[in-house]
């Protein structure tokens, strides 16, 4: 029996999944579990790569239920045109080696790659700190800890509340904003400034199709769809532009960060205080 590996997410992964993918024959099968943005992007991304191979996506309830109207039919003839089975309300039960199995049957799978969900790194939950049931840090408005209040902790790390009270969806969309928004409330407590009131909102979900489709869903600021899409090579252009930029901002990061707007001095670590601005005056423990 061939021996099952699974793959993480994360560089090391993303090679390993290449090299498997290239040392495939034609007519062999792939198996994305998960219709969320990144099974779409998955599928559709090794599909348009590999035409000679059987991507099929297997999802728990219908192809796209998250998207307008617009947006579900778009995807229904860009994962047509590309081949690609889709087996929806297929709740996947067991991975095994060559299948995934469904409640409704198995499915054969030389590769599988698995997207149904995120997880954040299991240090948080290992500590004192207040978490969810999935480990993520729960924190007040400005970031800040509700158990901890010396500790503020941002991105897929932290459950922060959006608009109408709904937990922010992990991704770079909630992750800016929030590392703003702690950055921009440490600087005010630090300083007696006034705390910040980032707005913390979507405006739209990108999903690329491959290289050159794409899915731009307008949404609301609590993240539902609107009508209004974008589709098309444009879309695939506006993803690329996006992915583009989170690279270059990771590269570039005085031009990014708050440091920018506030003139950020440092002072040597030894002065015990790593980081203070110009102008502030005594600190508040608010
Ligand atoms: C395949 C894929 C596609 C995605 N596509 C999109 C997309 O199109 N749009 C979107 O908005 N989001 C997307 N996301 C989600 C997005 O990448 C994450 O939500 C985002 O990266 C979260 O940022 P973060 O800084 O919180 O965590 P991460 O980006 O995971 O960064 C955490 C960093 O902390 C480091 N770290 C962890 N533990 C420690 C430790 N103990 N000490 C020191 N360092 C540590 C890690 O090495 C890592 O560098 C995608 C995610 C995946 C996996």
């Amino acid at each position: 029996m061939r021996r099952f590996t699974p793959l993480c997410a994360g560089r090391p992964g993303a090679l390993r999944l290449r090299e498997r993918l290239a040392s495939l024959d034609a007519g062999r099968s792939v198996v994305v579990v998960g219709g969320g943005l990144t099974g779409l992007e998955a599928a559709t991304e090794i599909a348009e790569a590999r035409p000679d191979l059987h991507v099929a996506l297997a999802t728990h309830g219908a192809l796209g239920d998250g998207f307008s109207p617009k947006g579900r039919a778009h995807l229904r003839t860009v994962l047509g045109r590309l081949g690609i089975t889709v087996h929806e309300h297929a709740a996947v039960t067991g991975v095994e080696a060559g299948r995934v199995v469904t409640a409704g049957g198995a499915i054969p799978a030389e590769v599988t790659v698995w997207t149904a969900g995120f997880a954040v790194r299991p240090i948080a939950r290992a500590s004192a700190l207040e978490v969810t049931g999935t480990g993520r840090i729960v924190v007040d408005a400005t970031m800040r800890s509700l158990s901890h209040p010396d500790v503020y902790a941002i991105g897929d790390a932290a459950l922060a509340m959006g608009p109408g009270d709904k937990p922010l969806r992990m991704s770079c969309a909630s992750g800016i904003p929030t590392a703003w928004q702690a950055a921009d409330a440490i600087t005010a407590r630090l300083t007696g400034g006034k705390l910040p009131n980032a707005p913390l909102r979507y405006f739209n979900q990108c999903v690329s199709l491959g290289r050159k489709e794409g899915l731009i869903q307008y949404v609301t600021a609590d993240d539902r769809a609107v009508p209004a899409v974008l589709t098309g090579r444009l879309a695939a252009v506006y993803k690329e532009l996006i992915c583009k930029g989170a690279a270059w901002s990771v590269a570039n990061p005085t031009f990014a960060l708050p440091g920018r707007r506030r003139r950020v001095t440092r002072e040597p670590a030894a002065a015990g205080s790593a980081v203070r601005t110009p102008a502030r005056s005594t600190p508040s423990a608010r």
